[in-house]
């Protein structure tokens, strides 16, 4: 039955017609509860809030899968814009973005481009870029394409999706790279990535144990309570320094246990998705856990 509804949720995410139709309204059926807003002006007092709870944030403008030049360049003018604001108004803000929304489906090279002109932006105001894990077919050209920007920008990082069984080969050649570690928001196909959440948790405690007792910075992205505890009791055995990770999560999900990691000194980071795409993104997270349909039924018919 949960396989059911994840498959059903996961066929709206990549349903084209249903994606562009709900550009046309605001967020919609709930949708505002894990999407920010439709517009970065909006979401600066929710950043703020955030910020003075200790709480840092990555924003993602929401967009992926653009088959079009104009909507890619268009995507990122307003990414560049969002840095230019982060900056001036001083906020602990770095950002997010997915390469199938600059291109990366259009022209490799166009991607790039566009990318790199980020990055340059994003240099200059002292802010991180992160480049979010899209499907499988997207994944050897993305750690790529990461590998030759970061012989020019020190400014970029990627993701790590532990339900490919690549996973821990892959993070050879990325040591010195910030990563954040996810267990993956994909449909895959089981020669490349495990199904059983058994397998996935593993694989997961197995990286994040791995990238903890290595150099780079790392983003622990998860809202499984049981693998928070057990990475929790393996940075105090080993005693690894505050400064060197952080647990992040998504905007809407667990605030109480934001709130609660921050009480306990860890570094924390709220991943926030806004913009008119937002359809696809709330789809995913329906289909990762069908429980969020009862909180939002509870929405609807209790407020
Ligand atoms: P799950 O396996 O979904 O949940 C484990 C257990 O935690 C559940 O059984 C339940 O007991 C508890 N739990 C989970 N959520 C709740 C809740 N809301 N309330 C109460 N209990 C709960 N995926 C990608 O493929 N690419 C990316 O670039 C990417 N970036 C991400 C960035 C961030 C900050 C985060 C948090 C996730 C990102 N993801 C990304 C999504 C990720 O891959 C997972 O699909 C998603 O996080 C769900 O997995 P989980 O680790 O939270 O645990």
């Amino acid at each position: 039955m949960a396989n059911l509804a994840r498959n059903f949720f996961i066929g709206l995410s990549n349903n084209d017609f249903l994606n562009k139709s709900a550009r046309k309204f605001g967020t919609r059926f709930g949708a505002e509860r894990f999407v920010a807003g439709t517009v970065f002006d909006a979401i600066v007092p929710v950043i703020r809030e955030l910020n003075q709870k200790q709480i840092s944030c990555t924003m993602d403008h929401l967009g992926e899968f653009v088959t079009d030049r104009n909507e890619a360049v268009h995507a990122k003018e307003k990414i560049i814009a969002m840095l230019r604001q982060i900056k001036e108004e001083h906020l602990d803000c770095h950002i997010s973005i997915k390469l199938t929304q600059l291109g990366l489906d259009i022209e490799e090279s166009f991607c790039i481009e566009n990318v790199e002109q980020i990055l340059d932006v994003a240099h200059a105001c002292d802010i991180f870029v992160n480049i979010d894990m899209e499907k499988y077919i997207h994944y050897e050209k993305t750690l790529e394409i990461l590998k030759s920007l970061r012989k020019s920008y020190t400014n970029v990082g990627t993701v790590i999706q532990t339900y490919l069984l690549d996973a821990e080969k892959d993070l050879s050649g990325l040591e010195d790279v910030r990563l954040r570690i996810v267990k993956g928001a994909y449909k895959e196909d089981s020669t490349v990535a495990y199904s059983s959440k058994e397998d996935i948790d593993k694989n997961f405690l197995m990286i994040a144990k791995k990238r903890l007792l290595g150099k780079a910075f790392t983003s622990i992205a998860t809202h499984d309570h049981r693998i928070i505890q057990e990475l929790k009791e393996f940075i105090e055995e080993h005693h690894i320094s505050k400064d060197r990770f952080e647990f992040q999560m998504l905007y809407g999900f667990r605030v109480d246990m934001q709130h609660q990691l921050v009480k306990e000194g860890f570094r924390f980071c709220t991943y926030i998705p806004f913009g008119e795409d937002w359809f696809g993104y709330f789809m995913r997270r329906l289909a990762e856990r069908p429980q969020n349909l009862n909180l939002l039924m509870k929405d609807v018919f209790y407020t």
